[in-house]
């Protein structure tokens, strides 16, 4: 029997790989294991930095979930390197200015970082790219 993928898979202490299967319901692809632990890996630095539980309401969505759901084209969360974030008692802004400092603090790894009016978007494309969801954009400029 082989059970490499059960829903208790620890990927980091305080995350689990079923925290990141699609919506649904699909799990995360063999050939993107490596990204999901290295998403969770630089979300645990977060995780420490705030003390805080982190609730990823979106990681890894297959290519159909993602186009039902009018996702980016080419979004990091079909490679499994994404993940939309909600912490209690924290604002989507505070939880992105934390995840920026560590990013700037070479903590944790470039890459994607979008605020939404209910949570943050991180992923670890590599390089750095900032955004703001509709409704965001003229409230607050970077
Ligand atoms: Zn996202």
């Amino acid at each position: 029997m082989v059970a490499t993928k059960g829903i208790a898979m620890k990927l980091t202490e305080n995350f689990s790989l079923h925290e990141f299967r699609c919506r649904d319901g699909s799990d995360v692809p063999d050939e993107y294991m490596e990204n999901v632990r290295e998403l969770a890996e630089n979300l645990q630095v977060l995780r420490d930095k705030i003390g805080k539980p982190i609730t990823v309401i979106s990681g890894y969505r297959s290519p159909e979930y993602n186009k039902k759901i009018d996702g980016a084209r080419r979004s990091q969360h079909m490679l499994a390197k994404a993940g939309d974030l909600i912490v209690k008692g924290m604002t989507p802004d505070e939880v992105k200015a934390e995840i920026v400092q560590l990013i700037k603090d070479g903590k944790m790894k470039k890459g994607g970082v979008g605020l939404y009016t209910h949570f943050t978007h991180y992923d670890v494309r590599g390089f750095n790219r900032r955004w703001y969801g509709k409704g965001i954009k003229d409230y607050q400029k970077e």
